[in-house]
């Protein structure tokens, strides 16, 4: 039996660039793994991997960058419209049949969560600061990915992941967590109320910045979230706002320009 702290500690494989993806192990027959901005066909300011459709880039151009990261894990990714809520989506044979078509979607749905018991159907969720995260239960078989931004953490979409997973027949003790790159704690300044705010639901999310300001710390409040469901986590320790390989909001919109979208994609091997 492997404590959730040991499993934290040595989860995270050494970043594989060459492949695109940050890797992280989910256990035997999951493939799982965060995408950088390296690797695509989007010119600037999406340079280069853009996977968004909300971004202002082309489409035939996402659609090759998303074909980039389907021929990474070996499977059609589908990815939802997101809305910093906590609704989730449950697809099955139907939707990998939609999403392996030459005529594949854009999106599954409007939805922040996406679990599949599915083999070969890749759930993608897409962040440029928020955060994404990704679920397996590798011996039930089932995924699940869940967009995490301030809204989203409030609400509760990282549980509503994990009760969706649970009634396809995931267990608690199975069940694992990779949690991806997104703006840190010391760089995500915020209203002082609104750190009231958001800490008085997800007390892990308290912040202080780098530069003494209120700020949240919204990985760790979904480390906190997991681990009150006894879904032990490793995470990317890399802050998108700082790290210029990886698609940052914030950053692009000081700098009066906009950002691409990055992935977090889990699939069922
Ligand atoms: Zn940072």
């Amino acid at each position: 039996m492997t404590s959730s702290t040991t499993w934290a500690q040595e989860a995270l494989l050494p970043a594989d660039l060459g492949a695109g993806l940050l890797r992280a192990d989910l256990g035997p027959g999951v493939v799982a793994g965060f995408t950088t901005r390296h690797g695509g066909v989007s010119p600037a300011p999406w340079a280069s991997l853009d996977l968004g459709t909300s971004t202002g880039d082309e489409e035939a151009r996402v659609r090759r960058n998303r074909e980039q990261v389907a021929t990474w894990v070996g499977a059609p990714v589908a990815f939802a419209t997101q809305v910093h809520g906590e609704a989730v989506l449950t697809l099955g044979a139907a939707e990998r049949a939609e999403w392996e078509s030459v005529a594949a979607p854009l999106s599954a749905g409007e939805a922040d969560g996406l679990v599949t018991a599915e083999a070969a159907l890749g759930l993608g969720v897409l962040v440029a600061d928020c955060v994404p995260v990704l679920l397996a239960d590798p011996v039930a078989r089932v995924v699940g990915a869940a967009h995490a931004g301030r809204r989203g953490l409030v609400l509760g979409v990282v549980d509503r992941v994990v009760d969706a997973m649970l009634a396809r027949g995931a267990r608690v003790g199975d069940l694992r967590a990779a949690v991806g790159p997104a703006v840190c704690g010391g760089c995500y300044e915020v209203p002082h109320a609104l750190r009231e705010e958001v800490s008085a639901v997800v007390p892990a999310t308290w912040a202080t910045t780098d530069r003494g300001t209120p700020g949240l710390d919204l990985p760790a409040g979904v480390v906190a979230q997991l681990s009150a469901r006894d879904v032990p986590s490793a995470r990317v320790d890399r802050c998108t706002l700082t790290d210029p390989d990886l698609f940052s909001h914030r950053r692009a919109t000081a700098a009066g320009t906009v950002a691409g979208r990055q992935a977090g994609v889990v699939v069922l091997a």
